[in-house]
């Protein structure tokens, strides 16, 4: 048996942010991150859509990117005093994913961390609140996935949340939102979609019900990234539906070791974060060498290849053509090839070595490495993040 779950409202296009109206309830809180969505001005129409639809509102701004368990507590005390039967999210995926966190503390305030931790044992929610998100970035598709990214910044982990319980309730993708993205942003969460569903393909959950989701967002990504980087209002729209689709496969096909790699290196070193999608866009080519070792792994590969029209003569050549024209986008949109060229060298090789050992084990146990096609030790994990440090050669 499998399950497929998806928000049951999903409105998309341009001005759909206009559906909060359609929202019904007394209360509701908007989180937010630090100032993106007010400058804009789309934090004031939020907050006049629901006081149309006869809402009271109370805003909760200043989500850092990648959030802190801490932001997490303290937005579900906020909640627990303020009791609202809404909680609607804007912005990208660290204010939505924190908001999914507060949720939870919200409805279970006895809950601990460690216990959301394990994979799919969510308490049941919406005892007291639905959830509603609105995607600012097109990358992480929060909006429409069962997953929350916390860091524990005392460990210097991140940790996926997962759980259909907190796939939201509603989503507006409404591509104006994402219009005022900057260019290395528009990069960097294109990465994070183009990830979500080459891994949610490949995936040991891939299904006929994910498949044609993630094939069709390949392709769009493919088509439509550079563009929208460039700053095409109409591949801008283009990319935030596909970054969609993207989410509603992985979340439940899952991932793979791209991302329990940049879950375990993104909060890891002294030097800085790793930003999450451009470390996916670093680490995507050296997975796909290191999966390609299992047949079916390669036959997914190939055949993402031969769908966006790459050419090759047999599974082999198609799979590095995938690989040529990822390395191909990562040029393009201005990413480094590996973790040693990442924003000038931050990150520290002597640091990286040293903790080789610790992000290795971590990385292997992390939430996404069950589904990967290809299984993987530790081993093989220190050599893989190694070529994912020095841009070198997988063939092991
Ligand atoms: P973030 O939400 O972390 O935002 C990054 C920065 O972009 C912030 O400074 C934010 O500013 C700014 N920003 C966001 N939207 C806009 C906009 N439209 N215009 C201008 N600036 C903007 O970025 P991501 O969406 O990439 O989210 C990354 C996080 O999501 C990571 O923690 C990652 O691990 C997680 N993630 C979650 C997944 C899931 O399924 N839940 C899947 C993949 C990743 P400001 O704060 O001022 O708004
Ligand atoms: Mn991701």
């Amino acid at each position: 048996m499998a399950r497929f779950t998806i928000p049951r409202d999903i409105y998309h296009g341009r001005g759909s942010l206009e559906s909060l109206k359609t929202l019904e309830g007394s209360k509701t809180i908007v989180v937010t991150g630090g100032s993106s969505m007010r400058r804009a001005g789309f934090l004031e129409k939020v907050v006049k859509y629901l006081n149309e639809a006869g809402m009271q509102v109370l805003l909760f701004e200043g989500v850092e990117p990648d959030p802190s368990v801490e932001t997490v507590q303290k937005g579900a005390e906020v909640m627990r005093n303020y009791q609202p039967d809404w909680i609607v999210a804007i912005g990208g995926g660290s204010p939505i994913d924190a908001a999914k966190a507060m949720w939870a503390f919200y409805e279970y305030p006895d809950i601990s961390f460690e216990q959301l931790c394990i994979p799919f044992n969510f308490p049941k929610l919406r005892t007291k609140a639905k959830f509603c998100a609105i995607p600012s970035t097109s990358g992480t598709a929060s909006e429409v996935t069962a997953f929350s990214v916390i860091t524990d910044y005392q460990k210097g982990i991140k940790y996926p949340l997962a759980d259909f319980n907190i796939t939201p309730d509603v989503a507006i993708v409404d591509p104006q939102i994402a219009e005022t993205m900057p260019k290395k942003l528009t990069a960097f969460t294109g990465m994070d979609a183009l990830t979500h569903a080459i891994e949610a393909y490949v995936s040991t959950l891939n299904c006929d019900y994910t498949d044609p989701l993630a094939l069709h967002a390949i392709k769009m990504i493919n088509e439509y990234l550079v563009d929208s980087y460039n700053g095409d209002t109409i591949a801008r729209e283009k990319m935030h539906d596909a970054q969609c689709l993207a989410g509603m496969a992985f979340s439940n096909a899952l991932l793979g070791i791209v991302h329990s790699m940049a879950h375990k290196t993104g909060a890891a070193f002294s030097g800085g974060h790793i930003v999450h999608g451009c470390a996916n866009a670093m680490y995507l080519p050296k997975v796909i060498k290191y999966n390609s070792k299992d047949p079916i792994a390669l036959e997914r590969y190939a055949q993402i290849a031969s769908f966006i029209g790459l050419k090759g003569r047999n599974d082999e050549k198609l799979m590095e053509s995938l690989i040529d024209r990822i390395r191909e986008l990562n040029v393009i949109l201005d990413i480094p090839m590996c973790i040693k060229d990442y924003e000038n060298g931050i990150i520290d090789e002597k640091e990286f070595l040293n903790k080789l050992d610790t992000v290795s084990e971590l990385a292997v146990s992390d939430a996404c490495t069950g589904s990967n096609p290809r299984s993987i030790d530790k081993n093989q994990m220190k050599k893989l993040l190694l070529a994912c440090y020095y841009d070198t050669e997988v063939d092991f």
